[in-house]
């Protein structure tokens, strides 16, 4: 009760900072419970970590709301920024040395995330927040700790938590809508022969390289689908939408520099994840497999088939079970594909910008000069087409090279931002220009998953037991560190943080020298789905820390970047 936790606050005032572990434990305080999970050992180290739980007879979000799993994933979304923003509200709280003072969730960024921030459960709303214990010096600041409790907690609560005023709930329905449409038109996808759409009004460029925002409206062209490839879909909640649908297939994406294709690229790479309300890519959907692919020279690469790409390297490298500690350009996409094939996937999105040139072309002139036998690559238009034959599509951006009119379905061209559809052009070129290039590579073979070894994953190996999340685009395993920075589609720290552990969490439980990388992934997968993704943590039942759900295919991504994998073929 109240009266507990003044008493504990009373005693430990003017002691050393150990005192506060006196703390732990949980006090009901008026209508809430506040759980202290975790007391951090000095004012400057990770804060403590508590959690609050308010039954939701107080907190009055109508059940409607949470009560289906997509509703409930963007109310705790909506709740958690909401949370955020009292947080904000309070003001700077600076309440002695260090963190002493601190108030913290983990409120996401331009994504709506399932999160272990907030969890509504049939029963109740319980938040988890960082706080950092005040302290002068190394000095107990009691009254300080008393305030924090007792009225910070309280009136974010109040104003984060509780469902008050009839704006509330509107905001908060419009969040869950917003959310629901999009998990809507991504299901229709695939029924409708599509592998992406781009809502009309969609504002797809951002504010910087390194701001997720929009670019604001005086500056942003919003979308407009181009006549031709205008379909209709529709939404529970907004009704019916129109815009852009990029059919199955292959899909070139041309134009002149700066014209807006990388630009198209990027949301639609983003498009697996849902957006909140003022993104400008809440009508951007995409299938929830794409992957993003890239060259990312000097990654390791663990006895990968990347054959369909490579062969006959010199010295007769083995190119079926490819390993090295450096790839180079086009090994390194070529790996990146056969991994996306490995783990799942039926859209790749490519971007000249970041591929490697001899992977995706090598047109007559060369093909003339350099004989097949002296090349090792195949490139990517030779196999482009087998991919879809296989039910994979590929979008990718291409303003250098037009031997890929041969190969498209669909061609749209960006000019000054505006997508115009110029396949028939394009196909009139393609035959009035013969490219006289040859078909290269023979048929694409088969797929082999690979077994990854119990051994790869011992962070302890040389005494190390720590795995940390660094940003978003790296991860300390033990001793290694994984680089995730070329990892398009990673967006949140939180769910690097979360990779992390449930390579842990995977290697413990379920790796036995004998599943398959994606078996083990989706055993991963299928116990957050039953339990919650709280499962995947160290401190399962507490505070569990801030994670944001990986897709699997992140999760993959980072398991090939561990420098100490092993597998058997
Ligand atoms: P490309 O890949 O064709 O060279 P980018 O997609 O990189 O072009 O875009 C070039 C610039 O134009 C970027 O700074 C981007 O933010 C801006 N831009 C892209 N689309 C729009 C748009 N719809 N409205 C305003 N600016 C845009
Ligand atoms: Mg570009």
């Amino acid at each position: 009760s109240k009266e507990q936790l003044l008493r504990v606050l009373n005693s430990i005032d003017g002691k050393g900072y150990k005192a506060y572990k006196e703390l732990y434990g949980a006090y009901r305080l008026d209508y809430f419970t506040l759980y202290c999970d975790y007391i951090q050992g000095d004012p400057f180290a990770s804060p403590s970590r508590v959690r609050i739980r308010v039954e939701h007879k107080k907190a009055a979000w109508p059940a409607e709301l949470w009560s289906v799993k997509v509703r409930r994933i963007a109310l705790e979304d909506f709740l958690a920024r909401r949370v955020a923003r009292a947080i904000r509200a309070l003001g700077p709280r600076h309440r002695g040395t260090g963190k002493s003072g601190l108030l913290y969730i983990d409120s996401g960024g331009q994504e709506i995330l399932p999160r272990t921030a907030m969890v509504i459960s049939p029963e109740y709303i319980e938040i988890r927040l960082s706080l950092g214990l005040p302290a002068r010096g190394r000095t107990i600041l009691g009254r300080e700790a008393a305030e924090m409790f007792l009225s910070d907690v309280p009136r974010i609560i109040e104003e984060g938590l509780l469902c008050r005023h009839a704006r509330d709930l509107e905001e908060a329905r419009h969040h869950v809508a917003v959310a629901e449409d999009q998990e809507a038109l991504r299901e229709q996808l695939r029924p409708a022969g599509l592998v992406a759409f781009v809502g009309n009004g969609s504002i797809l460029p951002r504010r910087s390289g390194i701001s997720q925002l929009p670019l604001p409206a005086d500056k942003a062209i919003p979308f407009v689908s181009p006549p031709t490839l205008e379909v209709e879909l529709q939404a529970p909640n907004a009704g019916r939408v129109r815009g852009m649908g990029i059919p199955q297939g292959i899909t070139l994406i041309v134009g002149g520099g700066f014209h807006g294709k990388s630009t198209l690229l990027r949301a639609l790479e983003r498009g697996v994840y849902n957006h909140i309300p003022g993104d400008g890519r809440e009508l951007v959907v995409t299938v929830p497999d794409a992957v993003k692919i890239r060259a990312e020279d000097g990654r390791r690469v663990e006895k990968v088939d990347i054959s369909p790409f490579i062969n006959n390297l010199p010295y007769g490298q083995n190119t079926e079970a490819f390993s090295t500690e450096e790839a180079s350009g086009s090994t390194s996409q070529a790996a990146n594909i056969m991994e996306a094939l490995e783990i799942g996937t039926s859209l790749l999105l490519l971007d000249e910008d970041t591929s490697a040139t001899n992977f995706m072309i090598r047109d007559h002139r060369m093909q003339q000069l350099v004989a097949k036998e002296k090349e090792p690559i195949t490139p990517f238009i030779d196999r482009v087409k087998q991919l879809k034959e296989l039910g994979i599509s590929t979008i990718m951006v291409v303003g250098g090279s037009g031997d890929y009119f041969d190969v498209a379905d669909t061609v749209i061209m960006m000019d000054a931002y505006v997508p115009r559809d110029v396949t028939a052009q394009a196909k009139e070129i393609a035959v009035k220009f013969v490219t006289h290039r040859q078909q290269e590579g023979g048929p694409f073979g088969r797929l082999r998953p690979r077994i990854p070894l119990k051994e790869s994953f011992d962070p302890r190996r040389r005494g190390k037991t720590k795995i940390r999340a660094h940003g978003v685009e790296e991860i300390t395993f033990g001793y290694e560190d994984i680089d995730l920075s070329y990892v398009e589609q990673l967006v949140d720290p939180s769910q690097t943080r979360a990779i992390g552990d449930i390579i842990r969490y995977l290697a413990e439980r379920y790796c036995d020298n004998r599943r398959t990388l994606r078996e083990l992934i989706q055993l991963v997968l299928e116990d957050i789905n039953q339990k919650g993704l709280d499962i995947i943590s160290p401190f399962y039942g507490q505070h569990p820390g801030d994670y944001a759900l990986p897709r699997p295919q992140e999760i993959a991504a980072a398991i090939n970047r561990l420098r100490t994998l092993k597998v058997v073929q």
